[in-house]
This record gives structure tokens, sequence and C-alpha cells, in this order.
């Protein structure tokens, strides 16, 4: 009988490397050193990370909408992670829903589902350094304060030799660990290196989307953007939806979708809608800081294997919303189970993956709450219905049905599953029928 092999743990003295320093990545290392240092145990952290988030523009920002939630608050806040004002750059006290039928106001159900933008670099190109306070620098602040060794390098080389993980990078470190942590999300390179880790590690699907800083200064921002957040659902092709979010003096401008392009963006930027929401005479023209990042539409496989796991984007994470969010439930997750339960694959299987899978599997509701939006988009009598159905409601007549199941599509509160089974309740369903009727009978009227 052969000897059983020992159990693969963290001990005094691991070492585990981290590769990139976004959510995912800072919090993970955060998680796993505030357990460590409370055990009083010696485990050493390296967190790779290139970009430098005090440098305005792209080179020093991990491209998103950057809004955050209530929850999502309250969630560091138990964790002792304390967002500070600076890093907070606008309350957000409701969205501004339009469509090609009108538009809609929404205020959050209850005080819990409240949202926050928050900004993933020190500003967009041109802006003045230090403009305002990173996300994304702050929580890397954070797990650098933990213990985290935070290395300025881009990592070129992952492997596993003789069973453990090594990290070599551009400038030529090559240093082995007893744990690779993969969290470079979507936008790397890179990320087809951990398809050498023996796992069978797959990306995950992704398309491309659209992010734009547009300087407007506080008062147009004010006047013409409040402190909603404007969400898009027009009948553009390939188009789910578009958001426009105040941020201080800019707003954001994001449009999510399949394979994004110039085209697109041009029809979005042409339409009255759009152009409702900013001040007279104003044309994008001059807009120097745009991009068009990856945005995950699936999950990746072989995520998890003996002394490997990946966390964030670049393993799931929930459909076009609260990508942050998923990030701090995968870091943490995935901390607990490499401290608590131990880096094997079994251990990864048994207890974080099933958490990742939950997320896989209401993306699934998730892609049909999606194309059920895409079918309202395109029937103006079922548009109409949604108006008219939200209005009705905002007017105390009757249950906040459309209202919550709107607000839970675009933010991270609910999951799809949950969105799904309201919106095919016989209740909300009767309802909307009666609604576009009435639309329908009043129109044909005029
Ligand atoms: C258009 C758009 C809008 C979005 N809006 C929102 C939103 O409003 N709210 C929300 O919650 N989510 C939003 N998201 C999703 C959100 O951006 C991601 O889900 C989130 O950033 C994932 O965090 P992460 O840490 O996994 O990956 P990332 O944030 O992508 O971080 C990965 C890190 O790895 C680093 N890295 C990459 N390669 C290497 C390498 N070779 N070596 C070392 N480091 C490396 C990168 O520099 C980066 O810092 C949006 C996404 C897009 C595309």
């Amino acid at each position: 009988m052969g000897i059983p092999e020992p159990p693969l743990r963290l001990t005094d003295g691991s070492r585990v490397g981290v590769v990139g320093g976004g959510p995912a990545g800072s919090l993970f290392s955060h998680f796993l050193l505030a357990m460590a240092n409370r055990a009083g145990m010696d485990i050493r952290v390296d967190l790779y990370e290139p970009r430098d988030f005090s440098i305005p523009g792209n080179s020093g920002c991990n491209k998103c909408g950057g809004i955050i939630y209530e929850s999502l608050v309250q969630s560091l806040a138990t964790d002792g992670i304390i967002l500070p004002p600076a890093v907070v750059q606008h309350g957000i006290a409701g969205f501004t829903f339009h469509t090609d039928e009108g538009i809609v106001r929404i205020k959050p159900p209850s005080d819990e589902r409240r949202i926050a933008s928050v900004r993933r670099g020190a500003g967009p190109c041109g802006a003045a350094v230090g403009l305002s306070a990173s996300f994304d620098g702050h929580l890397l602040a954070l797990a650098e304060a933990k213990g985290a060794r935070i290395v300025r390098d881009r990592v070129t080389g992952v492997a596993m030799t003789g069973g453990r993980p090594r990290i070599t990078t551009k400038s030529g470190l090559s240093e082995e660990y007893d744990l690779l942590v993969g969290a470079l999300g979507v936008n790397s390179a890179e990320l087809s290196l951990f398809e050498g880790c023996g796992t069978g590690y797959k990306p995950p699907a992704t398309s491309r989307a659209y992010i734009t800083e547009i300087l407007l200064g506080s008062e147009a921002i004010e006047k013409c953007l409040g402190d909603a957040m404007h969400v898009f659902l027009l009948d553009i092709p390939r188009l789910k939806f578009a958001a426009i979010i105040p941020k201080g003096e800019y707003a954001t401008v994001c449009l999510l979708g399949r394979d994004i392009g110039q085209e697109m963006v041009d029809a979005f930027f042409r339409h009255p809608e759009v152009l409702a929401c900013f001040p007279a005479g104003w044309t994008p023209a001059g807009v120097r800081c745009r991009c068009f990042p990856s945005i995950i539409l699936g999950e990746a496989l072989g995520a998890v294997g003996d002394r490997f796991v990946m966390i964030g984007d670049c393993y799931v994470s929930r459909l076009y919303k609260d990508g942050i969010g998923n990030a701090y439930r995968t870091a943490k997750a995935a901390a607990q189970t490499a401290f608590l339960e131990g880096i094997s694959k079994r251990d990864f299987d048994r207890y974080y993956r099933p958490i990742c899978d939950a997320v896989a599997r209401d993306n699934r509701y998730g892609r049909i709450v999606f194309a059920i939006t895409s079918l309202i988009k395109k029937m103006p009598f079922l548009r109409h219905g949604v108006v008219r159905m939200t209005h009705a409601e905002q007017a105390g007549l009757g249950t906040l049905r459309m209202r919550t199941v709107l607000w839970d599509t675009f933010t991270g509160n609910a999951t799809f599953g949950n969105i799904f089974r309201r919106a095919i309740h016989p209740f909300f369903l009767a309802r909307l029928l009666s609604e576009t009727v009435k639309g329908w009978t009043n129109s044909s009227d005029k």
C-alpha cells in the first residue's frame, strides 16, 4: 500500500503569487493576509501589477463604468474595508431609463439598494494628476498595508515545474510559489499563458464594449444628468444597453452588447434621446479618453487545480453587471478556501467552485432576461407597456413590480433567476398586458 499524499495546505512561510492587482487580486491578498495575521501565521504574498493607478488615462485605468452597490459597500465595511469619501465620486440617487418610447425615472426600491460611482484609475486622459482617488489604487494600498509585496512588473510566464507554480516577469524575475492565483481579468494578452498550467484552462468568452469619459463640468452634469444613472434601452442592433454615469465633472458613457464598433458608437451619439442628455450643441468630436475593453460573457474552464486558482473576471462574472461585487465574492471565497481548507484541486472544487458555478448557472437566466429586454426594445407596443406600467406604479397605482424588476436587472442586488421568476409571475404579466393593451388602444384612438 502506497504512503498517502500529505494534504496540500498553506503553512508558516508559504509563498503565494497573485497575478493582477485589480479588485479580485487586491481583495484576495487582503483577505488571505488578514486571516494569516489573525492566526499568527507568516504567509508571504507577492502581488504582481504593472499598472500605476495614480496616472490618469488608459495606462493607469482598469476600464469600467465604476458602479458599485450599497450592498457591496456594506459587505466591505463588515470586512473592515471602509471606502473613503474621496474614492466615491458620486452618490447615484436613481435611474433614468431612456427608451424610444419615452423616459422613466425610478428611485431605489430601498436604502440598501443605493448605488455609487467610483474611478478605476486616477481619472480620464488629460485630467490633472490626483483629480480623484482611484478605487483600484485604494484596494491595492490596503493589500500592501496588510503585508503584500507589490511587484510593479508584468507577468510574462507561468508554469508548473515539479508540481509547483513558477512566475516569470518582463524584467526577468523568476519566483517559485506554493500557490498561484490568477486575477488578471479578461483584458490581458497574458491570459492564454494559464492554458499551460495543466488544468485545461480556457479563458471565458468575451465581447468588445466601449467606454468614454466626457468633460462637461459640474454645472452641466448637474443640469443635464443630475444624480441619476441614465440607462438607454434603444433599438440599435447588437446594443444590449448603454449607460451615462455622472462622475464629478465628467460623464462616463458605457456601451455594452455584442462586438461594439465605431459605427454603433456613432449611431448611439446621433440618437435624439442621447443628445438630450448633453448641453445644446454638444458633439462627441473632441472626446479624447475612450477605449474598447473586453467584457466577459461566459465562464472559464479548468480554473482550479492543485496549487492553482483563478478569481474574478478571468474565471466567471455576472452577465453585464456587478463585476466588482463578483470580484469581491470570488476573492473572499478563494482566500477562505486556501487558508481554511487547503490548496488542492479537491479543496477548490469542493469549497470554492460551487460559488462560481452558481454565478454561471444564474447567467443562463441572465441571457433570458436580456433576450426579453432586446425583444421589448424591438417592439414599440411592449416598450409602451413597460413605460406605462412603471409610470402607474410610480404614481402609487399598484405594487412596484416593474420598478424593482428594472432596478434589479441593471444593478447587482438580485440574482437573474429571482428577476426572471418575478417577471413571469402571473400578476406581473397580467399588469404588463393590461398596460400594453391600454397604451395600444389609446394610440389607435388618436
Ligand atoms: C464597459 C464596461 C463597463 C463595466 N462597468 C462595470 C460597473 O459599472 N460596475 C461593475 O461592478 N463592473 C463593471 N464592469 C466589470 C468590471 O470591470 C470587472 O468585472 C472587474 O474589473 C473585474 O475585476 P478583476 O480584478 O477580476 O479584473 P480587472 O479589474 O480586469 O483587473 C485585472 C488586473 O490584472 C492586471 N494584469 C493584467 N495582465 C497582467 C500581467 N500579465 N501581469 C500582471 N498583472 C496583470 C491588470 O493590470 C489589472 O489591474 C464593466 C466592464 C466593462 C468592460
